[in-house]
């Protein structure tokens, strides 16, 4: 596991967490516990060093074994360390609507019909700054790697405009080139003026994917084609937009059995529940992961995860608007991936992974019993489960040699911690709040000591109260 060679960062006394995964059964059922049998198979390692080359994990080790020579070193204190936790689903332009008061609380359809005309001001400016405050606290929150959902276009090239974000932050991003062509015209949800007509969108989405889809390993853009739900699409662009994905071999997304209404408004048009519609337009496909997924019935379940669907679950989000959420450990068993999404700031108003990621161990057991789920299962959903999602697993989620140097060393309040001494990682992420104390994505620092290294933010953050103002219609 060690080499000769000179790396160019070496982390060095760390609680070292390379991939999460706990006890097997049978294990549990001879007394072993996880801490024991993860720490036996050398997924963790207590007391260990991590060495960064070429922007990825060049090796790791136990301390006292030999280390490569570093450029740098960098002393994480005993402190976790985990892969970058990963999100699915998030709607990063909302983040100007926060806590919106007219909206907070409505139904899903009350709060979407009351803010999609202030989204109709979207410009690429207020893009641009919403996406880079997302990134900036999405980092803060431990997440390296974050898909986007923009599916309202009142302006053209408004994606370029979160590349360009993205790119000044340096964060890893799947833009999610979403899509609506149901006006309330047309029996849908939103004004007019931030729906498409079809040969928009598909043009648009071919651009995209040739000016930012990169499918090579180590990628920092890729692109997938997400037109945003049911009632607010056509089921030509459902069907379209799944031919353009196998064509360009890109991921698809879409929100789905996010709320009972959908069922009813399934029903009324489509004549049909939303899995069966959603099958129907070809979507039960191994490239598709979809959103929230709370209504699916347990046979409609074992359909989409046989056929290799993957879900999102966004806690936070789905216990403040609809009321239920995922049952993740059920999809798990069936073999579906389970990653975690923040959602739209404006539905959840926080974009923190390490939350999201306790909500998800809190709402299993709630779910399922005090046996049911385990930290390192939530840390599961929010690494491999979540990059599994975005067809990610060869690179991301874990921190095997090879893998994409995306990691997170976690700082805990000490009085909180305080106590902890035979689980670390049950002890993260029970304890908290955890916050990001040093973040690398691709092998570069974007976070030093609990600090953004981002130049930029302050000046983003005061130009975004304005913007936020503006589209509030407040001063
Ligand atoms: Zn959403």
């Amino acid at each position: 596991m060690s080499s000769e060679s000179t790396v160019e960062t070496l982390v060095t006394n760390a609680y070292l967490v390379v991939e999460s995964r706990g006890a097997s059964a049978e294990q549990k059922a001879t007394g072993i516990t996880d801490v024991e049998a993860a720490q036996a198979a050398g997924r963790e390692i207590d007391g260990g060093w991590l060495a960064v080359a070429e922007g990825r994990v060049h090796s790791v080790g136990r301390m006292g074994e030999p280390m490569p020579s570093a450029q740098r070193t960098v002393d994480a204190g005993g402190r976790v360390l985990t892969p970058g936790l990963v999100n699915t689903h998030h709607h990063m332009y909302q983040n100007l609507t926060r806590a919106y008061a007219p909206a907070i609380n409505g139904t899903l359809f009350q709060w979407l019909t009351t803010l999609y005309p202030k989204w109709s001001v979207l410009d690429d400016e207020s893009v641009y700054l919403s996406t880079y405050v997302a990134c900036a606290e999405l980092l803060s929150g431990g997440c390296t790697t974050s898909s986007d959902h923009m599916y309202v276009h009142p302006r053209p090239n408004l994606i370029d405009a979160q590349i360009s974000a993205v790119s000044d932050v340096g964060f890893r991003f799947m833009a999610n080139r979403g899509s609506m062509t149901r006006s309330v015209e047309d029996g849908g949800l939103p004004p007019k003026e931030v729906v498409q007509d079809e040969d928009t969108i598909l043009a648009d989405s071919e651009r995209l994917i040739g000016a930012y889809h990169d499918p090579n390993p180590g990628a920092m853009t890729r692109v997938a084609l997400a037109p945003c739900s049911m009632f607010s699409v056509s089921e030509s662009i459902m069907r379209s937009t799944a031919e353009l994905a196998e064509k360009h071999d890109v991921r698809l997304h879409t929100h789905l059995a996010e709320d009972t209404d959908e069922d009813a408004y399934a029903l009324e048009v489509y004549g049909r529940r939303p899995v069966e519609y959603f099958e129907d337009c070809g979507w039960a496909t191994p490239r598709t992961w979809v959103a929230h997924y709370v209504y699916g019935s347990d046979e409609e379940n074992r359909r989409l995860a046989a056929a290799g669907v993957g879900a999102t679950q966004c806690p936070s989000s789905n216990m403040i608007i609809c009321g239920d959420a995922a049952d993740a450990k059920s999809l798990r068993g069936m073999g579906m991936d389970v990653g975690i999404g923040c959602d739209g700031s404006a539905s959840a108003d926080s974009a923190d992974l390490w939350m999201e990621t306790r909500t998800a161990l809190l709402l299993a057991r709630h779910r399922h019993g005090p046996d049911a789920f385990t930290a390192r299962e939530a840390l599961n959903m929010a690494t491999e489960g979540s990059a599994a999602n975005l067809g990610w697993s060869d690179e991301i989620g874990h921190l095997r040699p090879g893998a994409c140097a995306d990691l997170v060393i976690w700082e805990s309040s000490w009085l909180s911690q305080t106590g902890v001494l035979t689980d670390p990682v049950e002890g993260w992420l029970r304890s908290g709040p955890a916050r990001a104390h040093w973040v690398f994505v691709q092998g570069k620092e974007r976070l030093s000591q609990g600090e953004l290294l981002l130049e930029r933010l302050n000046d983003v953050v005061t130009a975004h109260r304005a913007a936020a103002a503006h589209m509030q219609g407040v001063s």
